[in-house]
């Protein structure tokens, strides 16, 4: 991490619109911005959140008419001197504006360089910072409002409660150390044991969360399978409205498994149309076989499909959570009368019909009650890491409760506040922020 003491600037905006950003941060931003910028007020004279008009120039050249945002420190997103400069949206333009600035002594900012000042000036906690890079990269309602509420800070507050829980009670034993000659209890072991199981809960919670978080954030899998020709490729085909995967007479033509997404009523779908299952004996076939059979393994939803006109499905190995959907496909090619499997869905890929059902029963299969009700929910995979070492960590301490000196436990349960504190950045740790930060786009 560079020490935000030099000045960064950065596109904010991707190439190609009709107006790009340049967004310039550090305690040289109004004298560098005002080095190139024939306005109607200077930034430096002027106060935060008012726009400026003029133009930007290169000595006795004039390179584009601009608007210039100004943000006064600690009122700023980095919370130090700032401005956008909003010009015309051409990558000429703003190669040039961008020389310019850096001439004047601005540095080109590295991925995430604003987030991470904000963060370094306490505007943001870790996880509301990761929480930018989710809501940029949010590509449905669900997983806009998980990163909504993340950068809001309500995960936070939640794990800080959990944290100063825990430091409570670290200091209460930390108390008896005082008082060790006096052999006083200050913590009850039995009011000890019930709180930290309390805690032990409330992570177990947000653990479990997470298989909720992490489809919200890269799209519930699910895996159509079935026999060859019942009609697969046609289905996935009928549910995007186009011709993604292979529709073929001759069985056994899906060898890769196809992947697509939709989103249906605010949350994203990934589909998986895996090859036909059945035995064979071409190896470029049973290479897709194996595919499929992992990709099944990895879904949240498994899509059975059989043909109405031979409906017998071939037993699935489900592993527990994994939701199970049967579909009668063909339907248009039997009589009404037809008794089809208990719980299936009646479908036709082919006409169309029977695909609303299919929707609503796909929607339904993902328990986002949690999600509408606001609670907590866990999408980041390194949060989700740190929340494990911490639960293995209570199970420590909560193994040493009663046979563990006081400096001993309060060392154990130190470790679980020490995990908990990585998730907002409360403990950091340069490599991490380094890592985290590195992802982010430049700008950001
Ligand atoms: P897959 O091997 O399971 O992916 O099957 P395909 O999607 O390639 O379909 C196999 C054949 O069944 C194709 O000729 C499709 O046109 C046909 N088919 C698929 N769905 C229907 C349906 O609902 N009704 C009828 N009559 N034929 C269908």
């Amino acid at each position: 991490m560079n020490a935000p003491h030099d000045t960064i600037v950065a596109p904010a905006t991707a190439a190609g619109g009709a107006i790009a950003v340049v967004r310039m941060s550090g305690p040289a931003a109004f004298a560098i911005c005002d080095g190139v910028f024939r306005g109607t007020a200077r930034t430096g004279d002027t106060a935060g959140y008012k726009v400026l008009y003029g133009t930007v120039a290169d000595g006795g050249r004039t390179l584009d008419d601009v608007l210039v945002t100004v943000f006064r420190a600690p009122h700023s997103y980095t919370g130090e001197d700032a401005v956008e400069i909003s010009c015309h949206g051409s990558r000429y333009i703003v190669g040039e504006l961008l020389a310019l600035l850096i001439r004047r002594g601005a540095r080109m900012a590295t991925p995430g360089e604003f987030t991470s000042r904000a963060f370094l000036a306490g505007k943001l906690d870790l996880s509301q910072a990761e929480a930018v890079a989710d809501l940029i990269a949010s590509g449905s309602r669900a997983a806009h409002a998980l990163a909504t509420d993340q950068m809001r800070g309500g995960y936070s507050a939640e794990l800080e409660a959990l944290r100063s829980d825990l430091l409570r009670l670290t200091a209460l034993l930390e108390l008896e150390l005082d008082f060790a000659e006096e052999e006083v209890e200050f913590a009850d072991r039995t009011q000890l044991r019930s709180a930290m199981e309390e805690i032990g809960t409330k992570i177990d919670r947000l653990i479990g969360s997470f298989a909720l978080g992490n489809a919200i954030k890269e799209g519930v899998a699910v895996a159509i399978v079935g026999r060859p020709n019942v009609g697969k490729s046609t289905l996935l085909n009928r549910l995007l409205n186009e011709d993604r995967a292979l529709v073929s007479e001759i069985p056994g033509t899906t060898r890769d498994p196809v992947e697509a997404t939709l989103n249906i009523d605010g949350i994203l779908f990934r589909f998986i149309d895996t090859a036909g299952l059945r035995a064979t004996d071409d190896t470029v076939e049973r290479m897709g076989i194996e595919r499929a059979y992992a990709s099944i393994a990895r879904a949240q939803i498994v899509l059975q499909v059989v043909d109405a006109t031979d409906p017998a499905a071939d037993p699935l190995d489900l592993r527990a959570g994994q939701r199970h959907i049967m579909i009668v496909n063909k339907i248009d090619r039997i009589g009404a009368a037809a008794s089809l499997p208990a719980g299936a869905i009646p479908l036709s890929a082919r006409e169309g019909k029977g695909t609303e059902l299919l929707l609503e029963s796909l929607r339904a299969a993902v328990d986002a009650a949690a999600l509408d009700e606001g609670e907590t929910i866990v999408s980041n995979s390194r949060h989700y890491e740190a929340l494990r070492r911490a639960r293995t960590a209570l199970d420590a301490a909560l193994a040493g409760l009663n046979v563990l000196p006081p400096d001993l436990l309060s060392e154990e349960i130190r470790q679980v506040t020490h995990h908990l504190g990585t998730i907002t950045g409360a403990i950091t740790d340069t490599d991490v922020l380094t890592q985290i930060f590195s992802k982010f786009c430049i700008g950001k």
